[in-house]
């Protein structure tokens, strides 16, 4: 059985940068409590290695973000590569807390871009994920932001200023976004299009597209992860006949192993070692 990687897959820069923005912290304030307000990027893997580094992750799913600062009182707080809205942002640093940003700066950017069109009188349709920590920061920006997470969702809009941007979290769909921006068209065919997926989501899943005649396709990374979900939503759309988004190498069914080829792909936070493991594993077989 041949085993093929499909390039790129994998870290992306604003993933990496995020670890070692808390690795640094935690070298740098050895003795310091450090917490991360939600997992720092969606894997819990690289939550556990952060862990064992005395980083702690606060669940953002057992408490709120504001409720998580309301009980810290000294420490270094982290906020996650998926962004923070400003609201929350102040009330630590308010509190006084040494806060540390490890936002993507693509997250950032986005986030730029709506502020701008804001100030000039638009309103925005955001295409995002419910109760995502990206999204959640941006909607958090003001009530002229519409949050939409599917293709009916624009049927429910009900928007009269004719200034309108559409704009998306940065690791969306492309395939659902170019549908999305065609039904949205259709409603507002004056709105203003900005694609904000990210390069590095762009091209994991324009890699995936191109996979010619594809059988098997292993998608590695936590099932928390939307840009690991939305490649396994490509395959799918591509064509390939079975898709599966496993955390690691042990979720292979190797009853599923009867084909000639079989390609792996990973999402943007997962760490190499889990990758590679996967990769042996097949290869082994
Ligand atoms: S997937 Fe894109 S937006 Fe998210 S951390 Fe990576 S580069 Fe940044």
């Amino acid at each position: 059985m041949n085993v093929i990687r499909v390039i790129p897959s994998g870290y992306c820069k604003g993933v990496v940068n995020a670890i070692e923005l808390v690795k640094k912290t935690r070298s740098e304030y050895p003795l310091e409590k450090i917490y991360i307000l939600g997992m720092i990027v969606h894997n819990s893997f690289v939550t556990r290695e952060l862990e064992n580094l005395g980083v702690i992750t606060l669940d953002d799913s057992i408490k709120s973000k504001e409720e998580w600062i309301d009980e810290i009182d000294d420490g270094i707080i982290i906020f996650t590569a998926h962004g923070i809205s400003d609201s929350i942002k102040n009330k630590a640093l308010n509190k006084g807390l040494f806060c540390v940003d490890a936002t993507c700066e693509d997250v950032l950017k986005t986030k730029d871009l709506i502020k701008d069109y804001l100030n000039k009188g638009y309103e925005v349709i955001y295409l995002g994920k419910n109760n995502h920590p990206e999204a959640n920061a941006v909607i958090s920006i003001s009530k002229n932001i519409h949050l939409i997470t599917k293709i009916e969702d624009v049927n429910d809009l009900n928007i009269k200023n004719e200034k309108l941007i559409l704009t998306n979290q940065t690791t969306m769909s492309s395939l659902e976004l170019k549908e999305i921006i065609d039904e949205v068209k259709k409603k507002y065919p004056s709105v203003l299009v900005k694609n904000d997926i990210c390069q590095a989501t762009s091209s994991r899943q324009k890699a995936i597209m191109d996979l010619k005649d594809a059988h098997l396709l292993y998608i590695v990374g936590d099932i928390k992860s939307n840009n690991t979900n939305m490649l396994k939503e490509i395959g799918i759309k591509s064509g390939i006949d079975k898709v599966e988004l496993i955390s690691d190498y042990t979720m292979i069914k190797d009853e599923d192993l009867t084909v000639d080829t079989v390609y792996v792909s990973a999402g943007a936070s997962t760490p190499p070692k889990l990758i590679n493991e996967v990769i042996d594993y097949l290869r082994n077989k």
